[in-house]
């Protein structure tokens, strides 16, 4: 983390403009290039570094360290359930398989998205660029501004790594962890088919998650404000909202 520091201070923000630059240059012969940029960077671990800079390709922008570093510390830490973690994990090093990834791995020809089926299936595009997707997210953007009552920038990486800084209120960002992962956990159930999520399975699985904070809650001692604090507009909206007959 001391290093984290450190780049905040000189490496990162004198280069920033550099390395943006080159991040907005499509082409993927750069990619050595900044890499170098990178380990100049002395952070630790190589697969983060790589992964790293895959997502700020795919955002189209640089993501800043200190969003990055409070992802790990405590972006990480809003739940004590391994699933969820898991999932964010799984986001940050791109470890999903795609259509693209299993094509080079067994030399197939097909390499099409397995939802819409016409564009190549690249980890960004299935998460995010794909029409279907795209539309899956759309639907889960306004349930959150139906939640929050509010409007905030619809970000991808906001939605897939729970990047969000100043966009959503502080004591709403808890749920927004919870909504989004829920969302991904539920998109990684329909990997490989054309199917994609309801919104009420979406809702159930939320509900889930509300009974399992409030016993997290309870085994860290949290006391029950916090926890109540965190899920009560979540609550109001279920009322006004859920269709589902356990609500
Ligand atoms: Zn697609």
């Amino acid at each position: 983390m001391e290093a984290f520091k450190l780049d905040k201070k000189i490496g990162f923000q004198v280069e920033r403009s550099k390395l943006e630059t080159e991040l907005l240059e499509p082409k993927t012969k750069n990619l050595s290039r900044m890499y170098n940029l990178l380990l100049k960077w002395n952070t630790q671990d190589e697969t983060v570094k790589s992964a790293m800079i895959k997502w700020a390709q795919d955002v189209g922008h640089n993501i800043m360290f200190a969003d990055w570093e409070q992802l790990w510390t405590t972006g990480m830490k809003f739940t004590a359930c391994n699933a969820l973690r898991e999932n964010i994990m799984k986001m940050i090093y791109r470890w999903y398989i795609t259509p693209v990834k299993l094509a080079k791995i067994y030399h197939l020809p097909d390499n099409k998205c397995w939802k819409c089926k016409e564009t190549e299936g690249t980890f960004f595009h299935l998460w995010w660029t794909c029409p279907k997707i795209k539309a899956f997210w759309e639907m889960i953007y306004n349930e959150f501004k139906k939640v929050f009552k509010y409007t905030f920038p619809k970000k991808p990486e906001a939605f897939l790594l729970g990047i969000v800084g100043q966009m959503v209120l502080k004591k709403d960002r808890t749920f927004f962890m919870y909504a989004t992962t829920a969302a991904r956990i539920l998109i990684a159930k329909h990997w490989k088919t054309q199917e994609l999520p309801t919104l009420e399975e979406w809702q159930m699985k939320l509900m889930d998650y509300m009974e399992l904070a409030e016993m997290t809650g309870r085994i860290r001692d949290q006391g029950e404000e916090s926890v109540e604090e965190d899920w009560k507009k979540f609550k109001d909206y279920l009322q006004k909202h859920c269709k589902i007959k356990e609500c």
